[in-house]
């Protein structure tokens, strides 16, 4: 990730077809997947899917209401998927595990998905065969650890996640 610092072309718009979504990612995320899942290319219809992962709170509603819709995952623990109820665009996803504090927007909905390229391809062992990806491209056959990947700003920034998480947690 050589630029994962940088705030350049940040922050940036995107939202959905018909225009009613619109949402403003304030920073950079902390990384960028291309998920070569079975279930990835089922909800896409096509060959992978590209994610960036970033805190709820850099993600700003400008426009519209997002429908969220439960939807089976992987995982069997599901996901929820922020649709625009008039046109069902996807903006974002929350899975399971990381639940309400990290978002998955959809890049292909920014108005500029040129700005993230992915920083790892994963479920590789699921890639089509005519998708070739460049030998000097990060990839997992399925998942990784975070702290091999992740460039020193995005792990600290997923600790104060946790941080306030287990502080929201103390005060229930
Ligand atoms: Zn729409
Ligand atoms: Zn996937």
């Amino acid at each position: 990730m050589d630029d994962a610092t940088s705030s350049s072309g940040f922050p940036c718009e995107g939202g959905c077809t018909c225009r009613q979504v619109r949402y403003r990612m304030t920073t950079r995320p902390l990384v960028v997947h291309c998920c070569h899942c079975r279930w990835c290319q089922r909800e896409t219809g096509t060959a992978f899917a590209l994610n960036a992962m970033i805190e709820a709170d850099r993600v700003e509603l400008l426009a519209g209401e997002v429908e969220v819709v439960d939807t089976p995952s992987l995982s069997g623990k599901g996901q929820k998927i922020s649709r625009c109820p008039h046109c069902r665009i996807a903006v974002w996803s929350n899975y399971a595990g990381a639940g309400e504090a990290v978002r998955f927007v959809r890049v292909g909905t920014l108005d500029d998905p040129d700005l993230l390229p992915p920083d790892i391809h994963i479920f590789t062992a699921s890639r089509q065969p005519w998708v070739v990806l460049p030998p000097e491209m990060p990839a997992v056959a399925e998942y990784y650890k975070a702290s091999t990947v992740w460039p020193k700003e995005s792990l600290e920034r997923r600790a104060a996640l946790m941080a306030k998480a287990q502080q929201q947690k103390q005060q229930q």
